[in-house]
């Protein structure tokens, strides 16, 4: 039934008070929802939000409401006027997997694109904190974009890794039946697979599961694998998404926010940064957790982003019991209306991790991670682990390595927003991009280059080189290859992080990729130098070095991770 304004204002304020106690007030323009209002906490209000946006005739919930512990949003100051003059056909704003992906694909075209970035890397925000799934698409909600995203992103994958060189396991999700009832449910998964356009699951025999997950619980006599599962990391392919769309004639511009967008009658004049104005007349609105704030610097929000907060644990490699990101029936029905649940996870670099949690949380920025988090992931996955692989070794605290969390940058909608903007020309949208961004991320920079070419009719770019070549990896060659590359460089024949194995001739390589490097996180995420056991304990001062040799910095200005994350306060003896 389709309600009038008034009558659907008058809806949303009933439910959200029957929800949540609280009156917020309402009022709807273009079919956007405006929240305002006092709550008492900020689950509250993200669920009056929620409330709002269930209605099948909103487009979209601009939820003001204010709440104890609500930060206001700051935008940082202009440092210098260094980009001033400064022209591009197309300006991306944010540099995770999104805008990366989307700079790539329109690099096949006789366009100028920048990309601009607030950190100090690339893909630092949500895209270095997923769980690296590429996942397959019956684990979102069939007909929305997001399913549509990642139905399509998926299988594009296996094209994208090779001609970027980035290491990609199709190692599936294995369902197991932990008892002839549960073998019945197979059939239910394998309509919804099919439902979600997934390819059709393959039932597996105790004989077929010993050879793709050995040592299973002798209980366990069958088996689903959803095969299109992937697992990749997400800072190799950023760089990589990266360096070969500078190949392509891309400009990265990192330690750069945009700060206000220049309008001229209705469309896109410019950006303004906090290193310049930059003209453009196409703006690419990938900017995470901070997608509503390009929306309203350009005169279009008609959403809000709520951050939803994610922690995950990783255990050191000398403890991974799973080959396949492993599930149970038992796991089913523990995420939430609007997450996964988590999972028992491989990364590519050979790890196991549980995660991600999902909590609703006032800060953008919060990455904070808790005892609570941790015993709740550890709570939750270790005892499925220990009973599905009872012969393994049981899952013990003292081998986790790391513990880090991220923010998913959600709307109300729960759905990806890609569309040009019906308000301002020039402006396209890539908003709400939570998870499976990653896994879409193939497929959303596609969609961009449908609407820029509709739109523009750019010329192809008879120069496109679609193959990027990765560096060496010493762990990788074999004993001869080993030698030969020493007597070449003997860079190559010092091992600076003991844990991964990773020599000095891989560090300083990421120094000559293209991308600048100025912190020690940025060589972790291109070379693995402290993603080890250590994490970094013993190979950070030599790091530390290397970047200032390389990039000529004091050591004193090497930061951890951008910022003021300085390592040392001053020079000692
Ligand atoms: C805990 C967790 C687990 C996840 N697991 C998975 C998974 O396993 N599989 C999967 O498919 N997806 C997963 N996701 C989702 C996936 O990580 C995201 O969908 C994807 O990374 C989104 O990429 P993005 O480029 O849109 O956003 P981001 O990576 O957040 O990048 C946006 C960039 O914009 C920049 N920016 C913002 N404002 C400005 C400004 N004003 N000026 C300049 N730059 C700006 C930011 O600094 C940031 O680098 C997970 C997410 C989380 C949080």
């Amino acid at each position: 039934m389709s309600l009038n304004k008034k009558e659907l204002s008058r809806t949303i304020q009933d439910e959200i008070e029957k929800e949540t106690g609280e009156k917020a007030t309402v009022s709807i323009e273009d079919s956007v929802v405006r929240l305002n209002g006092q709550f008492p906490s900020n689950q509250s209000v993200v669920d009056a939000g929620h409330i709002a946006a269930e209605f099948e005739q909103v487009r979209g919930v601009l939820n003001e409401i204010d709440y104890p512990g609500k930060k206001p949003f700051v935008p940082p100051q202009k440092v210098s006027d260094e980009l001033a003059g400064k022209e591009f056909d197309v300006v991306i704003v944010g540099g995770g997997i999104i805008g990366v992906a989307i700079a790539r694909e329109l690099s096949q075209f006789n366009l100028s694109t920048a990309v601009i970035e607030r950190h100090d890397d690339l893909g630092t925000d949500q895209t270095a904190h997923s769980n690296a799934m590429i996942h397959p698409a019956v684990v979102t909600k069939s007909g929305t974009l997001k399913w549509e995203m990642n139905y399509r992103g998926n299988p594009m994958y296996d094209e994208v890794a090779s001609q970027l060189d980035v290491d990609l396991k199709r190692v599936g999700t294995l369902v197991v039946a932990e008892n002839p009832d549960e073998e019945l449910l197979f059939s239910y998964i394998e309509k919804m697979s099919i439902k979600h356009k997934d390819p059709a699951p393959k039932e597996l025999d105790r004989e077929e599961l010993d050879r793709i997950e050995p040592r299973l619980a002798p209980n366990i006599r069958k088996g689903l694998l959803i095969r299109n599962t992937g697992i990749i990391s997400p800072f190799e392919l950023t760089i990589a998404y990266a360096e070969n769309a500078m190949a392509n004639g891309v400009q990265f511009f990192v330690n750069t926010s945009v700060i206000g967008v220049q309008t001229e009658e209705g469309s896109i004049k410019a950006v303004d940064t906090t290193r310049g104005t930059i003209r453009t007349h196409i703006l690419i609105n990938a900017a995470g957790l901070y997608a509503d704030r390009i929306a309203e610097f350009a005169g279009d929000r008609f959403f809000t982003i709520h951050p939803r907060k994610g922690e995950t644990i990783i255990f050191d490699k000398s403890y991974q019991p799973v080959r396949t990101v492993l599930a149970s029936f038992s796991m089913a029905g523990e995420g939430s209306k609007y997450s996964k649940g988590g999972g028992i996870i491989p990364t590519i670099d050979g790890n196991l991790q549980f995660g991600p949690t999902a909590e609703e949380v006032c800060d953008r920025e919060d990455v904070s991670t808790t005892f609570a988090g941790l015993e709740v992931l550890f709570d939750k996955f270790a005892p499925v682990l220990e009973r599905l692989k009872p012969h393994y070794e049981k899952p013990d605290k003292s081998k986790i390595i790391t513990h880090f969390a991220g923010c998913r940058a959600a709307t109300y909608k729960e759905d990806f927003i890609i569309e040009p903007s019906n308000k301002v020309k020039g402006l396209v949208h890539v908003a709400g991009i939570q998870s499976p961004g990653l896994a879409s991320a193939p497929a959303i920079a596609e969609r961009v280059r449908e609407i820029i070419v509709q739109e523009w009719h750019p010329a192809e770019n008879a120069h496109f080189e679609p193959r990027r070549k990765r560096g060496k990896r010493f762990t990788e060659l074999d004993q001869k290859e080993r030698e030969e590359l020493i007597r070449i460089n003997p860079l190559y024949g010092h091992i600076v992080c003991r844990c991964e194995n990773v020599s000095e001739g891989e560090i300083v390589d990421a120094f000559h990729r293209g991308i600048p490097i100025k912190s020690i996180d940025a060589i972790k995420r291109r070379a693995r130098a402290g993603m080890g056991r250590c994490q970094g304990g013993f190979c950070m001062p030599r790091v530390l070095e290397i970047i200032s040799g390389e990039a000529n910095i004091e050591k004193e200005l090497v930061t951890k991770s951008g910022g003021k994350s300085f390592i040392l306060s001053e020079r000692t003896k």
